[in-house]
């Protein structure tokens, strides 16, 4: 009995510490730098109204756009703009609900954050829409780590897949100096950045990047990869 124990025991100690240990998000900066792919990512969205403009413009050079509302915004009044942005093949993806800095919220507030944006997104669809991806707020959190508590409460929100940038530019010239294969491009859903979105795309066209959403160009579904699967091969 005493030694069933001790087993017991031991089996209990190395479950806790592989869980201590599991990776619970992958970070992403980037995609494949070897496939002339990029991203074009797009947050906040404070003013909704020029969205029509960004998706003309990106139908205009086949470019498939990856949005990161903040929740508050996204209205049923808005319907079929949004319905509009799913219909020509862009993504919808989690940027909170009210642009809270969660690297320094607690535990239920970053769960809260993370599904008052669903809620907000399914009423403003009015159906159901798997989001696939997180976008943190000030890109505040890539600090801290992908395995404590913090990743824990991304995770247990059902986010593993969280999506940065490694071009952060609203000067047409310096995103093209930047740009390369596998880029993901930060703009926001302004006036000013729709001019300089409108001015990228032939450039971007002409050098020859397909424009895909960060699901197609990481390889992501809700579930998958998982960053705890030995196979996972997450961009640094
Ligand atoms: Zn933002």
């Amino acid at each position: 009995m005493k030694r069933f124990f001790v087993i017991l025991m031991a089996l209990l100690c190395l479950t806790f510490s592989g869980q201590a240990r599991e990776k619970l998000l992958t970070l992403y900066l980037h995609g494949d730098e070897n496939e002339n792919r990029i991203a074009v990512t797009i947050d906040d969205w404070y003013e909704p109204e020029r969205l029509a403009e960004f998706l003309d413009a990106a139908k205009e050079y086949n470019c498939k756009l990856t949005l990161y509302p903040v929740g508050e915004i996204l209205k049923e009044k808005d319907r079929d703009l949004w319905l509009r942005v799913l219909a020509e093949g862009h993504e919808i993806g989690n940027h909170s609900n009210t642009h809270k800095n969660l690297s320094k919220a607690s535990r239920d507030s970053i769960i809260r954050q993370l599904t008052n944006f669903e809620k907000n997104l399914n009423k403003a669809l009015g159906q159901e829409y798997v989001v696939n991806t997180l976008r943190y707020p000030y890109g505040a959190g890539r600090k801290s780590g992908t395995r404590g508590a913090f990743a824990r409460a991304i995770r247990d929100a059902g986010y593993m897949h969280v999506v940065l940038w490694n071009i952060d530019s609203t000067d047409p010239d310096t995103i093209m100096r930047q740009v390369g294969n596998g880029s993901i491009i930060l703009l926001h859903g302004n006036k000013k950045d729709l001019r300089a979105f409108r001015e990228i795309l032939p450039r971007l066209q002409e050098k020859g990047y397909e424009m895909v959403t960060v699901s197609e160009l990481l390889g992501l579904t809700k579930t998958s990869p998982d960053p705890a699967a030995p196979t996972a091969s997450p961009v640094p």
